[in-house]
């Protein structure tokens, strides 16, 4: 038995639809997460939140081997290629693949939600930020949720104000469940403001902007989240992201994103607890023959390959559809996480039953072995609650087959 598991993906799964630099990109990630990650995920999959053990040296890292710049265009020191998107998706399979927490923080939130807003900011802040953000220097932020309003972001709902000021604005508010507040340098607000939402960036050292203890979460223990408090917090008009009543736009944008990416790291957990029972069934024997040999499990396993051909097909075909511009986008892209984050959960059941106690446990005291499916279980299930509860995807596709 290993805790390396064989990549099953390899013999079953063709990239035949990945053009020749997502491939390139699928590849440079997997041996990013293996030979960099995957030292470190145990740790960081399985101590609860701290903000001293946030993963800087990590971080800088995944700057250094240009994993940042993925997403972005060339003229801001990005890759600069020609489906970034779909190489950010696969980037966040592969690194979920090893540590959902890690992708959650530093691929969804990091690039997704913070950098795809920077993308709608003014000229001056994008040059300033994007190289940080680029070379891993900044942490960036995302915040909409609040303790009452998070799926229901409305007018009515939301109670983190701006007001207009010379020469910018003034926050008042507080927000709540914000992924990597203790440690952002920089964080998108939506606000209300008259009857409309606007989209603020505040930097964080300004006077006025708190933020509380990360939150004891069930999983992905390295994204934390804490509770965010606004008093009187001044933002320069430049920080204003398009226009003064267009915040919700802003933010759907990115979390229409983010949903396809909710998508891949599913798919990434998914088949990491599929490839870690798999190999696991080949090896452990009972009542004299392997695991694998019962048909019971190889109708279950086969099953979930077939699952994970279609997550993982409907995630690549979402963030293609947003790369090539198509009308539409959102019922692929609300598919593609109702999908891709309901099947981990599926696939992790059956993997810790199958194993057994070997499922189970995380660390055996006998000989310090670490194994990764009692994560896995937990990680998984903020997927189908976060970036819009999969009960908001199926009203996203609803809509598009009844009308609203
Ligand atoms: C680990 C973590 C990280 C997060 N990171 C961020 C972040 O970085 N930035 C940010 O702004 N927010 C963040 N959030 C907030 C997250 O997006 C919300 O928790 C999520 O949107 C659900 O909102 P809620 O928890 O307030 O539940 P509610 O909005 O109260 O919803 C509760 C439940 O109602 C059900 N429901 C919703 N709509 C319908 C419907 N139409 N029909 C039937 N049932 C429905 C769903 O099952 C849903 O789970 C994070 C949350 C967590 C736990």
């Amino acid at each position: 038995m290993t805790t390396l598991p064989t990549r099953l993906a390899n013999t079953i799964y063709d990239d035949i639809w990945l053009p020749e630099e997502t491939i390139k990109i699928r590849q440079q990630v997997r041996t990013f997460a293996d030979e960099v990650l995957r030292p470190i995920a145990h740790e960081l999959n399985t101590t609860p939140e701290d903000v001293s053990k946030f993963p800087w040296e990590l971080t800088k890292k995944m700057g250094e081997a240009g994993l940042f710049a993925i997403p972005f265009e060339k003229k801001y020191g990005g890759a600069g290629l020609k489906y970034p998107t779909l190489a950010t998706m696969v980037m966040l399979e592969e690194i979920a693949y090893v540590s959902s927490g890690v992708a959650a923080a530093l691929i969804d939130v990091q690039l997704i939600l913070f950098g795809n807003t920077l993308k709608h900011a003014q000229e001056s802040v994008k040059e300033d930020l994007f190289p940080k953000l680029i070379s891993g220097e900044i942490i960036g932020s995302f915040a909409t949720s609040e303790p009452s309003a998070s799926t229901d972001l409305s007018v009515r709902t939301l109670q983190t104000i701006a007001t207009k000021v010379e020469n910018g604005y003034k926050i008042n508010g507080h927000k709540r469940w914000i992924t990597n507040s203790p440690i952002a340098h920089h964080m998108f607000v939506l606000c209300k403001m008259n009857d409309a939402m606007s989209m603020l960036l505040v930097d964080m050292s300004s006077k006025g902007a708190r933020v509380g203890e990360p939150d004891k979460k069930m999983g992905n223990h390295c994204q934390l989240t804490a509770d965010v408090y606004f008093d009187d917090v001044f933002v320069p008009d430049s920080n204003l992201v398009g226009a003064e009543d267009k915040g919700l736009k802003a933010a759907l944008t990115s979390l229409t994103l983010g949903r396809v990416g909710i998508g891949a790291c599913g798919v990434g957990m998914a088949q990491a607890a599929f490839d870690f029972a798999a190999n696991y069934m080949k090896e452990r024997e009972i009542f004299g023959k392997a695991l694998s040999q019962f048909q019971y499990w190889q109708f279950k396993w086969a099953g979930y390959a077939s699952e994970l051909e279609n997550a993982r097909n409907l995630y690549i075909k979402a963030a293609l559809i947003v790369d090539k511009k198509r009308p539409n986008i959102q019922s692929m892209c609300a598919m593609a996480k109702l999908i891709g984050s309901t099947l981990p959960g599926d696939v992790v059941r059956d993997a810790i039953q199958v194993c057994g106690g070997y499922g189970f446990v995380k660390e055996l005291a006998a000989d310090g072995r670490q194994f990764p499916l009692e994560s896995i279980y937990r990680d998984c299930k903020i997927g189908e609650i976060y970036e819009g509860a999969n009960e908001v995807q199926r009203m996203v596709i609803a809509r598009q087959i009844f009308g609203r």
